[in-house]
């Protein structure tokens, strides 16, 4: 089974070929990162045109790099939510022409769920599972007993991680997406600075880190008021040991409670390194529970975790029509 995935719900063009929903023939990844940065934030609007600009390219690459002709393809398979509306429909209206032109039929995927399944490029998945989802706009366990099968057992109350992670990061005056600096400042740091900790009620895996996102700010504000400067490495590694702790607590006690077979790492947040050791680290209680955790290029924003959820939902014997269209705010379950 070849399957193309098309993925434009943020700030990222992809397009990527995969075979058998576990072989990936092409990858591609167009980024707007560099368009956006100067804004501090993924512009919507700059995002659309961009997708407009790059989505044919892409394609046509993908197709090329994977060696394969559109009579090779089984299926096509688009994120439709969610994301911004602008975008997506960029990428809907891509794979409902190529659907429709070459006669293929079209799958629908959920954003979240193809980054779940990005862990399929990597291990065979066994359920019962848990996944931990950690993007810029997700924070979420995740426990499925089979395929498609989501059960959301807690989720964040207010900023999902890689939001916490780009405001923290904008306060320190680092780039735009700020994940990834606060993660290589934290490893030149220490966790000195006492930050809070938002565990919630007795027994709840749901989070919260805007109270964590307020106390750097303020730590940060206060210390300027005083004329001393605060090591941005030791916030950043004091942040980050907060984040990473509640994270990778949570996710174990979960994975205990739901006896699973495997605990999956799934969204950008997961390319951190802090947070990859942590778990690796703590899932040592659960010597009988396997880890995976996928490269970062397939933890970030791509169209091979697309094609992976679109081939389980193609093989479930999912259809998408030519109706089908972007839902910015499409639920999981
Ligand atoms: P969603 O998947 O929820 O729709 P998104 O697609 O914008 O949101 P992703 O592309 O999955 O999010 O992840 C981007 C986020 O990951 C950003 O917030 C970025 O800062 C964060 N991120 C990337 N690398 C790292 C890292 N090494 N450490 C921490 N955060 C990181
Ligand atoms: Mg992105
Ligand atoms: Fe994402």
């Amino acid at each position: 089974v070849h399957v193309l995935g098309i993925e434009t719900s943020c700030d990222e063009t992809a397009a990527a070929v995969v075979k058998n929903g576990k072989e990936i023939l092409s990858n591609v990844v167009a980024s707007q990162m560099e368009s956006h940065r100067r804004f501090g934030g993924v512009v919507p609007e700059i995002a659309s045109r961009h997708h407009v600009e790059q989505i044919t390219l892409v394609m046509e690459e993908a197709m090329r790099q994977a060696g394969v002709s559109f009579s090779d393809l089984d299926a096509i398979a688009v994120t439709a939510g969610p994301g911004l509306v602008g975008a997506l429909l960029v990428g809907v209206n891509a794979a409902k022409a190529l659907a429709f032109a070459h006669g293929l039929p079209l799958v629908g995927v959920h954003h979240i769920a193809g980054h779940i399944y990005a862990n399929q490029l990597v291990a065979e998945m066994k359920f019962p599972l848990l996944a931990l989802v950690v993007s810029g706009g997700h924070t979420e366990l995740v426990y499925m007993e089979g395929h498609g099968a989501f059960q959301v057992i807690g989720e964040t109350r207010d900023d999902a991680a890689g939001e916490a992670y780009d405001k923290v990061a904008r306060a320190l005056g680092l780039p735009y997406p700020g994940g990834p600096h606060i993660d290589r400042l934290a490893h030149e740091g220490e966790p000195v600075i006492d930050l809070p900790r938002a565990w919630l009620e007795e027994g709840s895996y749901d989070f919260s880190f805007s109270g964590l996102k307020s106390a750097v700010l303020n730590a940060l504000h206060n210390a300027k008021q005083r004329g001393e400067e605060i090591d941005p490495r030791q916030m950043a590694a004091s942040f980050q040991a907060s984040v990473v702790d509640v994270l990778v607590t949570k996710t174990v006690q979960a994975a205990k409670e739901y006896g699973v077979r495997q605990v999956l790492l799934a969204g950008g947040v997961a390319a951190n390194r802090g947070l990859r050791a942590a778990l690796q680290e703590k899932m040592k209680e659960l010597p009988d529970v396997e880890l995976v955790i996928p490269p970062l290029s397939l933890c970030t924003d791509n169209a091979a975790m697309i094609a992976v959820a679109g081939t389980v939902l193609y093989q479930q014997g999912k259809r998408a029509d030519l109706a089908l269209n972007a839902n910015p705010s499409l639920p999981l379950v």
